[in-house]
C-alpha cells in the first residue's frame, strides 16, 4: 500500500509525496529540453491522471504540465470535470492553466515553487478568489518549494551556458574564415 494513504500522515507529509512525483515528471520535460514542469492528479489516494511541460515538442502552447495532466485525468476517468481530484504542479500555475483548473472542477491546487512573472494564485494575482468564478478552488503553495526552483534554476542556468557556448563556436568559425 502506497505510504501516502497512510491516514497516520499528515496532510504536509502527502502534498510532499505527490510532489516528489510532480517533480520526477519535471524531469522527464527536462530530459526533452523542454522547461522543467511536472504536474499530476490525485483522487482518493490514487494518481488519475499525470503531464509534463511540452509545447515545444507537442507544437502546442497550451501543453503546458497542468493540462496535459487535466486532459489525462479526464480521459482516465471518461469525465469532463474532475471534483474532489487533488493537482499537484511543480510551479505556480498560469492564467491559462487557472482557468482549465477551475473548468475541470478540480478540487485543490498544490504547487512548488512561485513563478514571480507569470504565476496567478499568489505572484501576479490571486486569480481563484475572483468572486466571478463559479467554483471554488483550495490553493497551496511552497510544497518541495527548493527543489522545483533549484531544477527550474539549473536548467535555465545550463540553457544560457550552451547559448553562449553555440555564440562562441559560431565567432570562432567566423575568424576561422576571414
Ligand atoms: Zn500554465
Amino acid at each position: 500500500m502506497p505510504s501516502a494513504i497512510d491516514p497516520s500522515h499528515s496532510q504536509q507529509e502527502n502534498d510532499e509525496y505527490w510532489m516528489a512525483k510532480a517533480l520526477e515528471l519535471a524531469c522527464a520535460a527536462e530530459a526533452e529540453s523542454e522547461i522543467p514542469v511536472g504536474a499530476i492528479i490525485v483522487l482518493d489516494g490514487e494518481i488519475i491522471g499525470q503531464g509534463f511541460n511540452s509545447p515545444i515538442h507537442t507544437c502546442d502552447p497550451t501543453a503546458h504540465a497542468e493540462i496535459q495532466a487535466i486532459r489525462d485525468a479526464c480521459k482516465n476517468v471518461n469525465n469532463y470535470r474532475l471534483p474532489d481530484a487533488t493537482l499537484y504542479v511543480t510551479l505556480e500555475p498560469c492564467s491559462m492553466c487557472a482557468g482549465a483548473i477551475v473548468h475541470s472542477r478540480i478540487a485543490r491546487v498544490v504547487y512548488g515553487a512561485t513563478e514571480p512573472k507569470s504565476g496567478v494564485v499568489e505572484s501576479q494575482q490571486q486569480f481563484f478568489q475572483n468572486s466571478f468564478l463559479n467554483h471554488h478552488v483550495e490553493s497551496h503553495g511552497g510544497v518541495l518549494a527548493e527543489q522545483a526552483s533549484t531544477q527550474l534554476s539549473n536548467f535555465f542556468q545550463y540553457r544560457r551556458e550552451q547559448k553562449k557556448r553555440l555564440k562562441q563556436q559560431a565567432k570562432a568559425r567566423n575568424n576561422d574564415a576571414e
